[in-house]
């Protein structure tokens, strides 16, 4: 057996799964609400027999590989690596390493090499000297700091390039490729010049870019440029600050999520580890995804502009949706946490002590924007609040809010949940439109798979097969591979008993293993009467065809009259009365 099949051996699907989400058990398998789309109920599945997991959301699927790939958002080599090491098998062949995990590999040696240059010229040379004046003097930054966060300087022409490639034999294609340099003409220059540069780093402590930030807030060009998409780059895939602010996250359970570098730096030297910057651009799912690992609640410590308190609205839906508890940061001395530090220490660490629940937060400032005491005010504080309190998953924190903008609207409970009854409706009545459109799926195929899920998850299937012989029969398939399984489930029924699902798995041919999975992992209710439900389902299958044969019969009735031919319509009209008396007795009304 080779080595990928001796791991996925050895490893248990469903323990490894349990690191990382909470599984219950579910009739033969264990469900859970899907880590990789927003979802309430559960539509991911893992089977211990199959030792597979799909999600019937987003049709995500696989084994242990693609599961840590997905979920930790690396290639296979490295997953390869990571369930080697669990599963106590050492891996002999380095052939995984080719392609893209070793392109990825380089590239961190790379900007590791390249952070290190940046740093050097900050801290030694006198090329940084300005730059670190700016740093330690203007922005207050202590060297211990610097240090920690590695901050460096791109100085202004191309002493980068020309560093990397006399010195380090790299080539124009591999520093193009990394986003460090940019062509003009036929030469090749320093993509950051003249910029204080922040080196990002991911989870696992590789660096995976840059940020470069002007020295003067005057400058035409924008203050902030980050490193172009690269292998290892991806907007918005991860924050400033994730080294400095792991272990704290681990701890406390608890993150500060502020906007800039500098931010997350004062904090640090106030001893608030644990915060990191989205850096300028909005929240994203990844990034939720990425904390939720780490953290229960997220302290939201925006900018009190504009832009920042719309920036905060945005990111609550996305951070409630995850199920995370959310505050916020209101700062009084300052803009932003950088500059509350700056003009008083004292109060800052007043305010990061009583951070607000965000839905009080919201409520206050809602209030404080519309007037509570006229028609239309009111209907804005509603109109703006009762989005965000619908949303609220905890039914009690749910009932909290509302009672409280209830009181402040001087209306009721009952009046507030209407209309999110109302507008709920509509939004519903939307989604399953759109959704109807998209996914035109015929309800004959949709009861078939769900024919074959409650005959494959049974203990006993052979009980139930007396039930399913018509369907072995006269019946036609629309999905005929579901038909091939159904034979030998039969067959295989006969001389095994009880039945193995794996063992059966094992002898269906390749192209089938997809049709079965799906079927022995699709979510049946807990207590279902597989009984009633096989017995209605397949009456409901086998009507559904008989009546596509009565329309079919119907059209070439008509056809022949219209040719004249009396014959073939006196046949025809026996061959539909004889399908007639064969529909279930309620079917032929
Ligand atoms: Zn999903």
């Amino acid at each position: 057996m080779d080595q990928v099949g001796e791991i996925r051996n050895k490893i248990d699907l469903v323990r490894l799964i349990q690191e990382y989400l909470p599984l219950k058990k579910l009739g033969r398998n264990f469900k859970a609400n899907c880590p990789f789309h927003g979802e309430k109920t559960p539509s991911f599945v893992v089977s211990p027999e199959r030792q597979i997991w799909h999600c019937f959301g987003c049709g995500k699927g696989g084994d242990c590989f693609t599961f840590l790939m997905e979920y930790e958002h690396i290639e296979f080599p490295e997953a390869l690596r990571i369930l080697a090491q669990k599963a106590g098998v050492a891996l002999v062949s380095s052939h995984f390493d080719a392609g893209l995990s070793s392109k990825k590999e380089k590239l961190y040696a790379l900007n590791r090499l390249v952070c290190e240059f940046y740093h050097f010229l900050l801290t030694k040379h006198k090329a940084g000297e300005e730059s670190l004046h700016y740093v330690r003097e203007k922005r207050n930054v202590l060297p211990q700091t610097i240090e920690t966060f590695q901050i460096g300087f791109a100085p202004q022409g191309s002493n980068l390039v020309s560093y990397l490639q006399k010195k380090k034999g790299y080539s124009a294609d591999e520093l193009f490729a990394a986003g460090l340099a940019t062509r003009r003409g036929s030469m090749l220059v320093d993509f950051f010049q003249n910029r204080l540069m922040f080196p990002l780093f991911d989870q696992r402590d590789n660096v995976i870019g840059f940020s470069g930030r002007v020295l003067t807030d005057t400058d035409k060009t924008s203050k902030y440029i980050n490193t172009k998409e690269t292998v290892v780059y991806h907007k918005g895939a991860t924050f400033f600050g994730m080294p400095t602010a792991k272990e704290e996250m681990k701890k406390s359970s608890k993150v500060y999520l502020m906007e800039g570098e500098f931010d997350v730096i004062s904090a640090f030297q106030q001893g608030i580890p644990n915060a990191v910057a989205v850096k300028g651009t909005a929240l994203t799912e990844d990034q939720v995804q990425l904390l939720s690992r780490f953290i229960q609640k997220v302290v939201l410590c925006f900018d009190m502009d504009k832009a920042g308190q719309e920036a905060l609205k945005r990111s609550v839906s996305l951070l409630e949706k995850k199920g995370l508890t959310v505050g916020v940061l209101v700062l009084v001395t300052g803009k932003d946490v950088d500059e509350a530090v700056q003009k008083s220490p004292g109060e800052f660490q007043r305010a990061i002590k009583h951070d607000i629940p965000v839905y009080d937060f919201l409520l206050t400032q809602t209030v404080k924007t519309y007037d509570a005491t006229t028609i239309e005010g009111k209907k804005k504080i509603g109109q703006e609040l009762l989005p965000f309190f619908a949303a609220i998953t905890n039914e009690i924190v749910k009932e909290h809010y509302l009672t409280k903008l209830a009181t402040t609207l001087d209306t009721s409970y009952e009046t507030l949940t209407k209309e999110i009854a109302r507008t709920k409706k509509e939004e519903i009545v939307h989604t399953v439109l759109t959704r109807a459109v998209s996914v035109p799926r015929p309800r004959q195929e949709v009861l078939e798979e769900y024919i074959m899920a409650i005959l494959l998850q049974s203990a006993q299937p052979k009980n139930l097969f007396s039930i399913g012989v018509p369907l072995t029969e006269a019946y036609v398939w629309t999905t005929a591979s579901l038909k091939k399984i159904l034979d030998r489930l039969f067959v295989y029924g006969e001389s095994h008993d009880p039945f193995v699902a794996k063992d059966f798995a094992s002898g269906l041919p390749e192209e089938l293993l997809p049709f079965f999975d799906t079927c022995f992992l699709l979510p049946l209710p807990n207590g279902l009467d597989e009984n009633r439900e096989l017995k209605k389902s397949v009456e409901s299958v086998l009507a559904m065809s008989i009546k596509a044969q009565m329309r079919k019969i119907s059209e070439e009735i008509r056809e022949k009259e219209q040719a004249g031919n009396a014959q073939d319509v006196a046949l025809l009209q026996a061959k539909f009365t004889t399908l007639l008396e064969q529909l279930p007795k309620k079917e032929s009304r």
